[in-house]
C-alpha cells in the first residue's frame, strides 16, 4: 500500500497522514510485521489497527544459500503458489532479483518457466514484499532491485510500476537503481518511456536475426526487431537513459559471428551496453549448448571492433541453481512443472 492508501485506511484517525508516514516507514524501512513493533505509535491506535489489519508478509516455502552468500528464496503469500526472489550481495552493493508473475505466458524456447505457463500476477505488495523478505536476510542494506525473476514485467504494467513507486516513495532507493527487464513488449515499452521514470530498462534481445528470435522467442513474431528497435529508441529519446541489451550466448544458435556483426550494425547509434550470458545449462529439450570461451571471445571481440559497449555477465549462486526458477522446479507439487527457469542472473 501507498502512504495515501494507508491514510484512508485509517478513516478519521486524528493526523492520519502522520501516522500513514510513521506505519509506512516500520514496514518499508524497518521491516516490521506487527502494528506492535511500531512504538511511536499512540497505544490504543496500535490495538485497534492490530484487531483489523496484518501486516502480511509472504511465506517461505523454501530456501536455498550458495557458498558465494547469494540467497534464494521461494516464496508465497498464502496460496501456495510460489515465486521466487534472489539476494544478490557483491562487494560494492547488495542486489536483488524479483519475480513480477507466477509463471510466464512467453514460452521463451530457453527458458522452462515458459513451458510452466502462466498461472497469475503478482500485485505491488507481493512485489515489494520479495524485497523486504530478502532484506531481513542481508547485513547490509539492499540497494539496487532488478525485475528479471519469474514473469514479463510488463504484462503485469500496473502493479509493475506501483512497485517502482513503492521502492521509490517509500522504500527509498533510487530509480536508477532499479532495472525492468522485458522480452520486447512494444505497446508497453513506449508506454513506460511516457512515465519518465529514471528506471533502469533492459531488453531480452538474444539475436538481431528475426528468423532466430522467432525460434526462441515466440514474442519476436508479434513486435519484430524493427519495432522493436524503434521503440527502443523512442524510449532513450524519451528518458534519455541508455538500454541495456541482454544477449544470452547459445552454441550455434546466437553466437555466430554473423549475428555479432548484424548486432552491431542494428543497433548503431543507440545509446546502449550489450550484456553477453553464456547460456548456463538448463534442459528445456532443446538441446541448447553453452558456448567454449573462445566463441564467446570471437563474438565480444566483433562487437568491440564495432565500437559497441560489451560487458559479460557474472554468474552467481552455481552452487543452488540460483537461476531464476530452479527452485520452483524443485519444489514438489503444482509447480513442479516447472523445472528450471530464466537462466540468467542480474549482472554485477
Ligand atoms: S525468459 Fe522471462 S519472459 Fe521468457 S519465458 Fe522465461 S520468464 Fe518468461
Amino acid at each position: 500500500m501507498t502512504r495515501a492508501e494507508i491514510a484512508d485506511l485509517l478513516g478519521e484517525e486524528p493526523r492520519a497522514n502522520v501516522r500513514a508516514a510513521q506505519i509506512a516507514k516500520w514496514v518499508y524501512r524497518k521491516g516490521a510485521t506487527r502494528f506492535g513493533e511500531m512504538t511511536d505509535l499512540p497505544e490504543n491506535l496500535r490495538a485497534s489497527l492490530g484487531a483489523t489489519w496484518q501486516v502480511s508478509g509472504l511465506a517461505i516455502l523454501r530456501k536455498q544459500e550458495s557458498t558465494d552468500g547469494v540467497n534464494k528464496l521461494l516464496v508465497h503469500s498464502g496460496d501456495q503458489q510460489g515465486f521466487e526472489c534472489v539476494l544478490l550481495p557483491y562487494s560494492s552493493r547488495v542486489s536483488c532479483c524479483i519475480s513480477s508473475q507466477v509463471g510466464c505466458a512467453m514460452g521463451c524456447r530457453f527458458c522452462a518457466t515458459g513451458l510452466g505457463g502462466f498461472d497469475r500476477n503478482l500485485d505491488a505488495g507481493e512485489i515489494v514484499g520479495q524485497y523486504l523478505m530478502l532484506q531481513r536476510l542481508s547485513p547490509r542494506r539492499i540497494s539496487h532491485v532488478v525485475y528479471m525473476g519469474m514473469g514479463e514485467p510488463l504484462l503485469n504494467y500496473d502493479n509493475v510500476i506501483k512497485s517502482l513507486r513503492l521502492f521509490k516513495d517509500e522504500v527509498g532507493l533510487s530509480y536508477r537503481h532499479m532495472t525492468v527487464s522485458t522480452v520486447g513488449i512494444v505497446p508497453e515499452i513506449r508506454r513506460l518511456a511516457n512515465e519518465k521514470l529514471p528506471i533502469h530498462l533492459a531488453i531480452s534481445l538474444h539475436s538481431p536475426f528475426d528468423e532466430v528470435r522467432d525460434r526462441l522467442m515466440p514474442v519476436n513474431r508479434k513486435w519484430p526487431m524493427a519495432e522493436l528497435l524503434s521503440a527502443c529508441r523512442e524510449y532513450v529519446e524519451a528518458t534519455g537513459r541508455k538500454i541495456t541489451f541482454e544477449y544470452l550466448l547459445i552454441e550455434e544458435v546466437t553466437d555466430t559471428e554473423d549475428q555479432a556483426e548484424e548486432l552491431a550494425r542494428s543497433i548503431k547509434g543507440l545509446p546502449c551496453l550489450v550484456n553477453l550470458i553464456p547460456f548456463n545449462h538448463v534442459d528445456t529439450e532443446q538441446g541448447f549448448r553453452r558456448p567454449s570461451r573462445n566463441r564467446v571471445r570471437r563474438f565480444r571481440a566483433v562487437l568491440e571492433s564495432a565500437g559497441v559497449n560489451v560487458s559479460q555477465r557474472m554468474e552467481r549462486g552455481h552452487d543452488i541453481s540460483a537461476a531464476c526458477g530452479q527452485l520452483a522446479g524443485s519444489h514438489a507439487g503444482k509447480f513442479a512443472k516447472r523445472r528450471s527457469l530464466c537462466t540468467v542472473l542480474p549482472s554485477s
